[in-house]
């Protein structure tokens, strides 16, 4: 049976990540979704268990203290973790699963889980990633002018990033993810049976 991995995608706020990666669960309905737990609250049009788990500081502090997380961060003020039981189920059953976590996330993972892949998620310019965050309208302008500022600090990471995709258009970005995601299935460390298969098919 083929491996499973984690396909991590990071990208400053305001590139799209959340479009692309809906996107991509859409026309891949093989590809499972790490839903992640959060203490910010819900936006317009979330909805519990389906974008976040919303959960209160002291829960997630519990967490925490349980090991409950495979990595855990405080992003913008609030905190976010990815559930550790559940996704490393599914990678165990051979599935792909996809982690929209921020950078600091990311690289927790990457001291641990040499087998996942890390794709950064890049605006056409910064220009334009300033235009989409201020055009989402869900935030303060404080919240705006924090989130510019961190998308320059995030960028330091790319170089931690297996892959970088431009999402100057939205199905442009998810072929490319596509093509990632191909090109590592068909590494020979995700088979470790490759051989013995071919051979079983017989013809010596
Ligand atoms: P938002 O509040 O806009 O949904 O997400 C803010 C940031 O938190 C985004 O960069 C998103 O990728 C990141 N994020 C969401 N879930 C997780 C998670 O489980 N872990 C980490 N480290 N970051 C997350």
């Amino acid at each position: 049976m083929a491996k499973g991995f984690l396909l991590i995608i990071s990208g400053p706020a305001g590139t799209g990540k959340g479009t692309v990666c809906k996107s991509l669960l859409e026309r891949n309905n093989d590809i499972i979704y790490s839903i992640s737990a959060t203490t910010r609250k819900p936006r317009t049009g979330e909805a519990n268990g389906i974008n976040y788990f919303f959960i209160e500081d002291e829960e997630f502090k519990e967490k925490i203290s349980k090991d409950e997380f495979l990595e855990y961060a405080y992003v913008h003020t609030n905190y976010y973790g990815t559930p550790k039981e559940f996704v490393m189920d599914e990678v165990k059953k051979g599935e792909i699963v996809l982690l929209e976590i921020d950078v600091q996330g990311a690289l927790q993972i990457k001291k641990n889980y040499s087998e996942a892949v890390f794709v950064f998620l890049l605006p056409p310019t910064m220009e334009e990633l300033k235009n989409r965050i201020v055009k989402r309208g869900t935030e303060t302008t404080e919240d705006i002018n924090r989130r510019f500022e961190n998308a320059f600090k995030e960028l330091d990471f790319v170089g931690e990033y297996d892959y970088f995709v431009v999402n100057e258009k939205i199905e442009d970005a998810v072929s490319d993810i596509e093509s990632i995601i191909r090109a590592e299935r068909l590494r020979v460390k995700r088979h470790s049976d490759i051989k013995e298969k071919v051979i079983s098919k017989g013809g010596k």
